[in-house]
């Protein structure tokens, strides 16, 4: 199985873990995760870069792979990875960090991004805590120049800052519960009535217990059946119910946030992927690896810095990289969305419309978003032979991509008819159970070592395939 390396902080014994559950749910509790900054605690950072004439001030609180700005001074952060983070430096030491010189090499190593971003020479961070005692988030001053060592009266001081923020947020907890108290009873969701499986405690532990696979299925150029590129489609390899697919938890995963824990886990699992069958030699040339985005990986700002840094860590070159997302991923926070795209652009990694058709205003949108490739939705495909609206759909769909310079991947191809069809309407590339279902990445590797890359006439031929 194709699991990437682990990071230090998932290599924990049972009671580490079992902190790190109730810290998370402590977390939960206090809800203060993946939502912008709360102009509430600004009176705090404020507080601290006046006292302590810092040059930039955190109040953050860290979930499974991501640390959250909830108010800042100086410069605008809003979210950073939680691998090699300041938070981590507090988790373990469980206290405060001060370090008053940071040489040039350690900016670079431990916290990169976030120490680079800030020019930071400097920093000293306190825990915040809930009233459990769990760690929550920290509160940390910054200085672009090597500061003398912090007294204990000043140390105490920051201390009694991020304590503010501490009951800031226990008064806020308070605060809903009476009002919970106070209004009708709440609707349970439909989840916790009936008990449906799965919920997120069992997203954390697959998550936390490596259960996550990656399966790939090939995209093929219709004509000559040759692999152009993958697309990365999530399994749950569950170890009493077998392997379950997406949708079964995918939308759960995005109901309660699970999903940017889950997604930062799909890109560094395919880039690691990547690199492996460079190493391997069997992706020479132009071969893509697509990755699916949810609406949630969209809805924060550091997405492109996070790819960036996964890039950068894994060797993998931008062009090798494609992500998948659909219209209506797009559509809730359209400015933000064009700003991620147009990071993403600039770092040289394709952008797929997934499911194209399905969208409610798709042409509306088509021409404002910067994409390379438009992914036919395989309802379409499906209807095409029978339909004569689907097949105008289809055709309608290829000749705009073609105008607007996009090339189109039809998904969902299952038979030979629908595979010429789609050829004479001009769609170059396609994907489905004709050429090849989605494979684990072994059976991938097997694929790819095939003569000029081409995919055998019968899908049952995988079998038979080279080693
Ligand atoms: P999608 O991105 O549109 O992926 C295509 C789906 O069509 C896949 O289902 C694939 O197995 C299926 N498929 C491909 N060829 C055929 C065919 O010829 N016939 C039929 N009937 N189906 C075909 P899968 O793997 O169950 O994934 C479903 C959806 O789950 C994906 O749709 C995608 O939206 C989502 N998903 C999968 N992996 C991820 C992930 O890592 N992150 C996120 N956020 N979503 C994911
Ligand atoms: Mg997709
Ligand atoms: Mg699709």
């Amino acid at each position: 199985m194709s699991t990437t390396e682990i990071p230090p902080r998932l290599r924990k014994t049972h009671p580490e873990r079992q902190q790190e559950y109730a810290r998370l749910a402590a977390l939960e509790a206090a809800e203060i995760l993946d939502t912008p900054p709360e102009s509430s605690f600004d009176a705090i950072t404020r507080l601290a870069a006046e006292y302590f004439r810092a040059d930039a001030v955190l109040l953050s609180f860290a979930d499974e792979s991501r640390v959250w700005t909830k108010s800042y001074w100086g410069e605008p952060v809003r979210e950073l990875p939680r691998e090699g983070s300041i938070f981590e430096m507090v988790l373990q030491a469980d206290g405060p960090v001060v370090v008053p010189a940071l040489s040039a090499d350690q900016v670079c190593g431990e916290c990169s991004l976030m120490l680079r971003r800030l020019k930071v020479r400097s920093f000293a961070s306190v825990p915040v805590r809930a009233s459990a005692r769990q760690i929550l988030g920290t509160l940390t001053i910054f200085g672009a120049q090597p500061r003398r060592p912090m007294s204990g009266d000043e140390l105490r001081t920051l201390e009694s800052l991020a304590e503010l923020a501490a009951s800031q947020l226990e008064l806020r907890r308070l605060r809903k519960i009476c009002n919970r108290q106070g209004a009708r009873p709440q609707q349970q969701s439909s989840r916790q009535v009936t008990g449906i499986w799965p919920r997120l405690p069992d997203l954390r532990r697959a998550l936390d217990e490596h259960q996550f696979v990656l399966y790939y299925q090939p995209e093929v150029e219709l004509a000559t059946r040759k692999i152009v590129g993958l697309e990365a489609l999530i399994r749950w390899r569950h170890p009493d119910r077998g392997l379950i697919p997406p949708m079964d938890f995918i939308p759960l995963a995005e109901e309660c946030g699970m999903i940017l824990p889950i997604g930062d886990w799909g890109l560094a699992e395919a880039c690691r992927q990547i690199r492996e069958w460079c190493n391997q030699e069997v992706c020479e040339g132009s071969l893509r690896i697509c990755v699916n985005l949810s609406a949630r990986q969209f809805a924060r700002e550091g997405l492109a810095d996070h790819v960036e840094e996964l890039l950068r860590r894994s060797g993998v070159s931008s062009g090798q990289l494609g992500l998948e997302m659909t219209e209506s991923s797009l559509i809730p926070d359209a400015p933000i969305a064009m700003e991620v795209l147009g990071s993403l652009r600039r770092l040289g990694v394709s952008l797929l419309m997934d499911d194209f058709g399905t969208g409610y205003s798709s042409l509306n949108h088509l021409h404002k978003f910067p994409f390379d490739v438009l992914k036919i939705d395989r309802s379409f495909v499906a209807r095409m032979a029978e339909s004569e609206q689907a097949l105008q759909i289809v055709r309608t769909i290829v000749d705009l991509a073609r105008v607007l310079g996009m090339s189109v991947v039809a998904e969902g191809i299952e038979t030979a008819q629908q595979a010429s069809m789609l050829q004479q309407l001009g769609c170059r590339y396609g994907q489905g159970y004709l050429y090849a279902k989605p494979l684990p990445a072994e059976e991938i590797t097997r694929l790819l070592r095939c003569p000029e890359r081409i995919v055998p006439n019968s899908v049952s031929a995988a079998a038979a395939l080279p080693n």
